[in-house]
């Protein structure tokens, strides 16, 4: 392995440099020998030494004037005098010249190993002692600067340290706070119990996290996620605990806020829906007079008026039935999520059964083809599954296009949902209509092109929707649709009106 060790010999003594060089290659160390003064100033500008081993009697200059020029160089370079004799001056103006030490020739190679190892388990040290500062001193910055309050207590739960960020969440400075119990930040409303039940917590477990209500200096409160650790010494005695806390005042207003709102949303949710089923119930009444009457006046008095009177008579009838399929419609509509039924297992290829009875004349009428895939077993409304099938397919054989209609149906199980899937060879829709067809009263063809009130599809929505799916289409204009959707397996258990 590489050594970080670099050490610098200055000796014209080769023989000397030889053997040092030896014993601290041996060693692993790395080594550079030079003869002169002016050699050990040049090699020391082009690369870095920890130690420098300098005899005090050079060619050109004393060692000891070498000690400030390289010193200068490389402030942590060790510096160490190699003497003949071991003048008692020479070696005072060394040490007072910025030497570390000292070794005495002829050397004992032992000794001197020893020594250098010496030094550099002390530089080690010393490195050591410098990155832990560091590191101190680094974490001691991200504790002030972090945005949660960490708070220190020692064993009686009396806070030792405060940081920036709790002087900024509770208003107590640390020095005001230093030395208080943590009482000082728990109110009087969090009951003494709950109190207890955490410090007992901590205490056993070691730990504890969970929201708990605070106050601050001027007595106001705020809630908090705290996670407090117990702090052990080496030895396992316990030293106090660290406190980790953080502000989370604003987010439980706004879940609160949120809360309401979805809890408004749902009152006028119900209030519309109970409306528009009231107002289609009770309009149905009125509505089926006007209309058998005027069929009536259509009947009865057909011959007897004039070209004008019948053209009136025949909008008054057509205008009440549109009216009353409306209105039927938006009872439809209004009822999907007040009068649903609970869900159970429904046989959905059953269901397709049904839906092709229902639509049988339909069928024949237009020579439709339906054909189908095993279809699974869910759970789901058994009416509003009929609804559903119903819809799509009335609708996949009323927008047909001139060839007879082709309908497939698919379905397959995922996961956590089913998908089933309605194939026509239909008149398509552009892609721009895909969203806005599920839109109740939407519709993209007049009246006299194709009949309808435009809820088919709104309904389809609000059925899948209450059985936790999507629904959505796949079209091109002219090449037929595919429409999809999704009902959740396991849905939630609800409370329905009947
Ligand atoms: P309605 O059928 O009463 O018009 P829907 O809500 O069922 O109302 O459908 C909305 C619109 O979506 C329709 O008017 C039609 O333009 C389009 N649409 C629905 N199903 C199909 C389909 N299978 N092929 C082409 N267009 C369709």
């Amino acid at each position: 392995m590489e050594s970080n060790e670099n050490i610098l010999i200055v000796d014209d003594d080769e023989s000397i440099c030889k053997t040092l060089s030896f014993i601290f290659n041996k060693k692993g160390y790395n080594v550079e020998t030079v003869g002169t003064g002016h050699e050990a100033l040049e090699i020391a500008q082009q690369k870095s030494f920890n130690l420098a081993l300098l005899d005090i009697q050079l060619p050109d200059v004393t060692g000891i004037e070498l000690l400030v020029p390289l010193k200068k160089l490389h402030f942590d370079m060790e510096l160490i005098m190699m003497t003949a004799f071991s003048s008692y001056e020479s070696v005072v103006r060394a040490l007072n010249e910025g030497a570390s030490g000292y070794i005495t020739k002829p050397l004992n190679l032992d000794d001197t190993l020893n020594k250098i190892d010496k030094i550099f388990e002390r530089q080690h040290l010393i490195a050591d002692k410098k990155n832990l500062e560091r590191d101190l001193q680094y974490q001691g910055m991200l504790v002030e600067n972090v945005s949660d309050a960490i708070i220190s207590t020692d064993i009686n739960l009396n806070i030792k340290s405060w940081n920036k960020a709790a002087e900024i969440m509770y208003g107590w400075k640390s020095n005001e706070i230093i030395g208080k119990p943590m009482s000082e930040i728990i109110p009087e409303e969090v009951h003494k119990a709950q109190n207890e039940e955490v410090r007992e917590h901590i205490f056993e477990k070691g730990f504890w996290k969970g929201e708990i209500l605070q106050k601050k200096k001027d007595n106001s409160l705020i809630n908090i996620f705290s996670s407090a650790t117990l702090i052990k010494n080496n030895a396992g005695k316990i030293q106090g605990v660290v406190v980790i806390n953080q502000d989370i005042t604003e987010r439980k207003k706004s879940e609160v806020e949120l809360r309401k709102m979805m809890k408004d949303l749902k009152t006028s949710n119900n209030e519309l829906e109970q409306f528009a089923y009231v107002a289609s119930h009770d309009l149905q009444e009125p509505l089926r007079m006007v209309a058998s009457f005027t069929q009536l006046l259509q009947d009865r008095y057909k011959d007897k008026l004039d070209e004008d009177a019948n053209d009136f008579i025949n909008y008054a009838v057509d205008g009440a039935t549109r009216m009353q399929n409306l209105i039927t419609d938006l009872l439809i509509f209004s009822r999907v999520g007040s009068r649903g039924k609970p869900f159970k297992k429904v046989d959905m290829n059953g269901i397709l059964g049904v839906v092709q009875t229902n639509l049988m004349r339909h069928i024949k009428e237009t020579d439709s083809v339906i054909t189908n895939d095993l279809l699974p077993v869910i759970e789901a409304d058994e009416t509003q599954m009929i609804q559903l099938f119903q819809n799509l397919i009335s609708n996949a054989i009323k927008f047909r296009s001139d060839e007879n209609p082709l309908i497939h149906v698919s379905g397959e199980i995922q996961k956590s949902k089913w998908i089933f899937t309605i194939r026509d060879n239909g008149i398509g829709i552009d892609n721009q209509f895909f969203d806005r067809i599920f839109v109740i009263f939407q519709r993209l063809h007049r009246k006299s092109d194709y009949g309808g009130t435009g809820i088919g599809l709104a309904v389809c929505k609000k059925i899948v929707q209450r059985h936790g799916g999507k629904i959505w289409v796949d079209s091109e204009l002219g090449k037929g649709s595919t429409f999809h959707f999704s009902i959740k397996k396991k849905p939630q258990k609800r409370n329905f009106v009947s």
